[in-house]
């Protein structure tokens, strides 16, 4: 897995950041660029609030260096609106201010500024708060993704790439809601490979797990877009069928089983075909939780597997 690469510090090259600066007087925009530019940074100015948040959207900058007192819309209000836009709002601003406007820098804190420089400024010292807020985002948009892949991985079978036991639980139980609070119909599928054990034991274990990743694929193909597909444990799967009801499942689980059966591995020589048991449930309008329907999909794989394997069995076929 890639996580540890994606928190490692990234290295710093000013060109790859664009900065934003802003201010009424084109002297001062001047000055400023000419500091950022001998640095190596990327630079776009405006001289108007509502320019400014026009290069927004038009570059995406990696920070702004915002002047406080503009005409017509101010910094805190260039400030105020970006901070409410959701793609926007975690662009660093700075603040360019005059030492007689030190009353409204609270106010440009509350609007999310992340730091201001007071003009006449010292020009490292410009590029050092500039540096620092850089590498600050970068390093929580590094911490985001790293998350964002924890996130997923929790959520997802290592081996096939499915979604694991937990996700399709977690599906299955919002589902069941849905049904029992709106009457809907939803179905599920369990699906157990037929004697795989035979398969590890005469090929390996590796071959094994090339059979459960293509499995898990020709499963994959033969479901609808709103189907959900989960590996619930060693070679057993389960599929989520929304708004299905026990003949539509029982057809998609026909074509499972059709299709499972022409997978051909060069891999496995010799061997006849892969084939699975399928046991299907729907939900009805008696049941209190879903683990009454996972039990009823439970008892008709074992029944299929009892019947000979190789078969699709309703809760309805079960004997009484
Ligand atoms: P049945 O037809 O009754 O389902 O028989 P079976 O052999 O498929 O079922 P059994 O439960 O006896 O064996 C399942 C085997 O699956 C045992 C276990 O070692 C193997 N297995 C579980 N997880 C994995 C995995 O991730 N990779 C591989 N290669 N094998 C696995
Ligand atoms: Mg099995
Ligand atoms: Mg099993």
């Amino acid at each position: 897995m890639t996580i540890y690469s994606t928190i490692t510090k990234p290295h710093f090259s000013p060109e790859d950041n664009l900065i934003l600066v802003v201010d009424d007087v084109n002297k001062n925009l001047q000055l400023i660029i000419e500091i950022l530019d001998e640095a190596g940074y990327s630079t776009t100015f405006a001289n108007s609030g509502k320019q400014a948040i026009e290069r927004v959207r038009n570059a995406s900058p990696d920070l702004i260096l915002l002047d406080l007192m503009m005409p017509e819309m101010n910094g805190l209000e260039v400030c105020k609106y970006l901070r409410g836009q959701i793609v926007y709002e975690l662009i660093p601003i700075i603040f360019l201010t005059a030492s007689n406007e030190k009353e409204y820098l609270l106010k440009a804190f509350e609007y999310g500024a992340v730091d201001y420089i007071t003009k006449p400024f010292n020009s490292k010292e410009l590029l050092a708060r500039i540096k620092t807020h850089i590498d600050l985002k970068n390093s929580r948009d590094q911490l985001q993704l790293a998350y964002n892949q924890l996130e997923k991985l929790a959520i997802t079978d290592h081996l096939t790439g499915i979604f694991n036991r937990r996700a399709i639980l977690t599906f299955a139980e919002e589902e069941f809601i849905r049904c029992s609070r709106y009457e809907r119909r939803f179905s599920l599928l369990m699906i157990d490979v037929d004697f795989f054990k035979s398969i590890n034991d005469n090929y390996g274990h590796d071959i094994g797990d090339k059979v459960l990743i293509e499995v898990a694929e020709t499963i994959n193909n033969g479901t609808r877009k709103v189907d959900i597909l989960g590996r619930f444990g060693g070679e057993e799967f389960v599929v989520l069928l929304p708004e299905a009801g026990l003949p539509e499942a029982v057809g998609v689980a026909e074509k499972i089983k059709e299709s499972v059966s022409e997978i051909r591995l060069p891999a496995l020589r010799d061997k006849n075909e892969i084939t699975v048991s399928i046991g299907v449930a729907s939900y009805e309008k008696s049941d209190h939780q879903l683990e009454e329907i996972i039990k009823r999909a439970d008892r008709s794989l074992y029944y299929a597997k009892n019947q000979g394997r190789n078969r699709v069995v309703t809760s309805e076929m079960l004997p009484k």
